[in-house]
């Protein structure tokens, strides 16, 4: 046995401010070359399941003809230094939840779904790469349980914290002695809201607020109800 306690925390929308990060800004930034949204999203949906990165975004506009060649390396430039440092992105809740995990000595675990290479840069760009004791990255769709099962024998007790309700889902069923923390950091009134600006801000959380799970989490809006 390891130890009696550890965290294992998901990533995008439970640390991170993804649809901030993406949706908005880096869409702005883009959006700075006079490119347009439909044909901004298609390349994006072009890229996404080859992993991906802005400069493979970018490459793709380009050689679609939609960047000027003289503009390549301004957007570049752009992209570089305005995503230099995400830290910006991480709720506000994170480093104060994370301190104080450390405090007490309980070892913390990333637990991320996505892309390897995309997850990294998300994860060092917003500093939180020393801060836990492992960081995993699972390609496949609701395959953190594999994970999580790894660590069930060498803690007393785990508790995972996640915006995806499937994820905890497959975890309870394997593992019912696991704590599960769903969180939704979508403000109630922007759950079902029609402005599209609003939609648009929320735009992958969203999804996962409304979702049926099969069993019961415990369900917060902030890494502050989750008890150490
Ligand atoms: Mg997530």
């Amino acid at each position: 046995m390891d130890g009696e306690r550890a965290f294992l925390l998901d990533f995008d929308h439970t640390l991170f401010d993804t649809d901030r990060f993406f949706w908005v800004d880096v869409r702005a930034a883009f959006a700075r070359f006079a490119i347009d949204a439909k044909v901004w999203e298609e390349s994006y949906a072009r890229v996404w399941p080859t992993g991906y990165s802005l400069e493979k975004h970018l490459d793709d506009l380009a050689r679609a003809g939609q960047v000027e060649g003289s503009d390549v390396a301004a957007m570049e430039r752009v992209l570089r230094e305005s995503f230099a440092d995400l830290r910006a992105y991480l709720f506000t809740d994170v480093e104060p939840f994370l301190k104080q995990v450390q405090a007490e000595k309980i070892p913390c675990f990333l637990l991320s779904f996505g892309d390897a290479t995309w997850q990294t840069y998300k994860v060092n760009g917003a500093r939180m790469a020393d801060v836990f004791q492992e960081v995993f990255y699972t390609h496949r769709e609701q395959g953190k349980v594999d994970v999580v099962e790894a660590f069930v024998g060498r803690f007393a007790r785990l508790t995972v914290v996640d915006n995806d309700p499937r994820e905890l889902d497959l975890i309870k069923a394997r593992r019912p002695e696991v704590e599960t923390f769903w969180i939704t950091r979508v403000p109630g009134e922007a759950q079902d809201s029609s402005d599209p600006e609003i939609r648009e801000r929320f735009r992958e959380a969203r999804n996962y607020a409304s979702l049926p799970t099969r069993f019961p989490h415990h369900r917060c809006q902030t890494l502050d109800e989750v008890p150490l």
